[in-house]
């Protein structure tokens, strides 16, 4: 026989889709700190984000009026038209803090910086309460009991370990891509990444060590900026190539890949990888985020375009090398 689910189930099932693994709540609390204009940025998980996971930041607040309105659907102060074509912050589907309601227990201390005293407030589903408190300026949001009424998601969780090693490997994406702000991480009380405000390559030594953040070179043309390693600082692997659009991390694209490796011509050995942090700008209409779930795949046009103004920006950056000469002449 087939019956309606309850409004209930379906928005935990509709929830559990948005946020599938802890993974997925910090990336949303990390966007609302980044659109909040935060210039400190700290994540905490315990349990592998089971536990607990938080998010704090020093950024604009939600006034005590509003905060009641964050966690429900749909709602967001980020699209103020009706207009998708000129996004400029990272959220705008006003749907994070709701599937985090809705996947386990969301609480939020804020303050703007004008307000006196702080907001808390806590959301379970629709149960939603608010009380005054005391709380810094900015906004901690901490989530507890992820999961814990969705079953079948909680089978599923990847261990700990698993769940950590993929948070570091998220925020030293940010930290690479957001080098000017501070950034910490704390796992199961243990700071694991910490950095204080500097350039790209201050970024690198974060992330990666001193060592290859003094092997970089620096990448400023074409409307491209960014550093990518010596030649001769390779790895088998492409999992140090990051890319930005607009100030947003995404999903490197494969075609935009190649021109990097492209423009490094010979002087990379076979089969080998650069690092490379690179950030390219676009018309906000050449680009649409709205193509993937968490937003780190998004759709580009003119991609060949692009892999243009890679390439040229990544052979520019190599010219300063003593081994220039080697390059081949560019298509
Ligand atoms: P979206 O980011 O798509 O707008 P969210 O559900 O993530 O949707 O957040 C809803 C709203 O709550 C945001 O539009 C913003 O106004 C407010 N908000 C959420 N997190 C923060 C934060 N860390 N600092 C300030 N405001 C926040
Ligand atoms: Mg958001």
């Amino acid at each position: 026989m087939i019956r309606r689910l309850s409004p209930e189930l379906t928005r935990r099932i509709a929830a559990g889709e948005v946020i599938t693994r802890p993974l997925d709540a910090v990336r949303e609390l990390i966007e609302n700190a980044l659109d909040a204009t935060a210039t400190r940025i700290e994540i905490e998980l315990g349990g592998g984000g089971l536990d607990f996971l938080e998010v704090r930041d020093n950024g604009v607040g939600i006034p005590e009026a509003e905060v009641a309105l964050a966690p429900l659907r749909h709602t967001t102060s980020k699209l103020a038209g009706e207009s998708l074509a000129d996004i400029a912050t990272l959220g705008f589907r006003g749907e994070a803090l709701w599937s985090i309601a809705w996947a386990g227990e969301l609480s939020l201390l804020t303050r703007p910086p004008g307000q006196l005293g702080a907001t808390l407030l806590r959301a379970r589903g629709d149960r939603i309460t608010t009380e005054r408190a005391r709380g810094p300026q900015g906004t901690r949001a901490r989530v507890t009991g992820l999961f814990a009424e969705l079953p079948a998601r909680l089978r599923t969780q990847a261990s700990p370990a698993a769940e950590y090693r993929e948070v570091l490997a998220l925020v030293g994406r940010y930290v690479l891509h957001r080098p000017e702000l501070h950034w910490r991480v704390v796992l199961d009380g243990e700071t694991r990444l910490s950095h204080a405000p500097g350039d790209v390559r201050a970024a690198v030594a974060s992330v990666y060590g001193a060592l290859p953040a003094n092997r970089l070179l620096t990448v400023d043309a074409a409307g491209v900026h960014g550093a990518v390693s010596r030649p001769e600082l390779t790895r088998p692997r492409r999992d140090r190539m990051h890319l930005a659009v607009n100030g947003r991390p995404v999903e490197f694209p494969a075609e935009l890949e190649r021109a990097v490796l492209r423009a490094y011509g010979e002087l990379l050995p076979q089969g080998q990888a650069p690092l490379a942090v690179l950030s390219l700008e676009v018309p906000p209409a050449w680009i649409d985020p709205n193509v993937h779930p968490h937003k780190a795949r998004v759709a580009l046009a003119r991609l060949d375009e692009l892999a243009a103004r890679l390439e040229a920006a990544v052979r520019a950056a190599l010219a300063a090398h003593p081994l220039a000469g080697a390059l081949p002449a560019l298509r």
